[in-house]
């Protein structure tokens, strides 16, 4: 028996490592993202009685569901973009199920999006970060904390005429990061560029850079205040969906708890 596993088990019983829920609750009221109304829209949420200890199932209660794949908080495959149509295994189904727990690294941009919606990180901030926290590692997720999921109703796409103010990544970040050979990158807004990316060049680039390069993206995280910069452990697995561009998840991260 694999002595790391025991421990890992004994730690997690005692609190020694201590288990954080970075979802939301499913709930139709979320919001989910509008595009411009040329294109077609992603569903919200919604959950239909089939039946509740009642004449139409006396003994059971459950519902049918309906939702698009980038629903709530979500995960992102490669096929999602059109740079990441071609990567081979770019499906939820096709991912290869080890990239679903690995560790875990937080930039926290809070203070800079508290005070401009339309804050965006940079390949200096990510050096910065570096500086006091060592190399962003290799195969590790990276998030960008905002505070963002603390906003609520309208406040949360924040839609102006010119179209959602939201914090994110410029292209040179994601540069870095992928030059630093991460896993991934996640956000607390309603995807993983800025509300204004589509302006950026290349347009969207979190989604266009990621994607192209076969990673992946999370969005619509909460309690990212929770994590230690570094030296969690994020679980991310989205459902199993033939040909899935993306899925909704449960995304937990393990952090050292009391004592540890
Ligand atoms: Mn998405």
């Amino acid at each position: 028996m694999s002595e790391i596993l025991t421990q890992m088990a004994a730690s997690l019983a005692s609190g020694e490592t201590k288990v954080i829920d970075l979802t939301h609750t499913l709930d139709p009221d979320f919001p989910v993202i509008i595009l411009p109304p040329e294109f077609g829209q992603c569903a919200r949420f919604r959950m239909e009685e089939v039946s509740a200890y009642d004449h139409r199932g006396p003994a059971w209660k459950w519902h049918n569901l309906t939702l698009n794949e980038h629903t709530g908080t979500h995960f992102d495959a490669p096929i999602h973009w059109i740079s990441g149509r071609d990567v081979p295994n770019g499906a939820v189904d096709e991912i290869d199920v080890k990239n679903f727990i690995g560790p875990v690294v937080v930039i926290d941009c809070s203070e800079g999006s508290a005070k401009d919606p339309d804050f965006v990180l940079t390949a200096e901030i990510i050096l910065e970060w570096e500086k006091e926290h060592g190399p962003v590692p290799a195969d590790s997720w990276v998030l960008m904390r905002t505070d963002w999921s603390k906003r609520k109703g309208i406040d949360y796409l924040n839609m102006a005429e010119d179209g959602p103010h939201s914090p994110g990544p410029m292209p040179d970040a994601i540069e870095l990061l992928l030059e630093r050979g991460i896993r991934g990158f996640g956000t607390e807004t309603v995807g993983t560029d800025a509300g204004q990316g589509t302006h950026f060049s290349p347009p969207y680039p979190a989604h266009f850079l990621l994607h192209g390069a076969g990673k992946f993206g999370l969005q619509c995280l909460c309690n990212l205040d929770l994590l230690p910069p570094t030296g969690a452990i994020l679980l991310a697995t989205p459902l199993k969906i033939k040909g899935g561009t993306g899925s909704p998840l449960r995304v937990l991260a393990l952090i050292p708890g009391e004592g540890a």
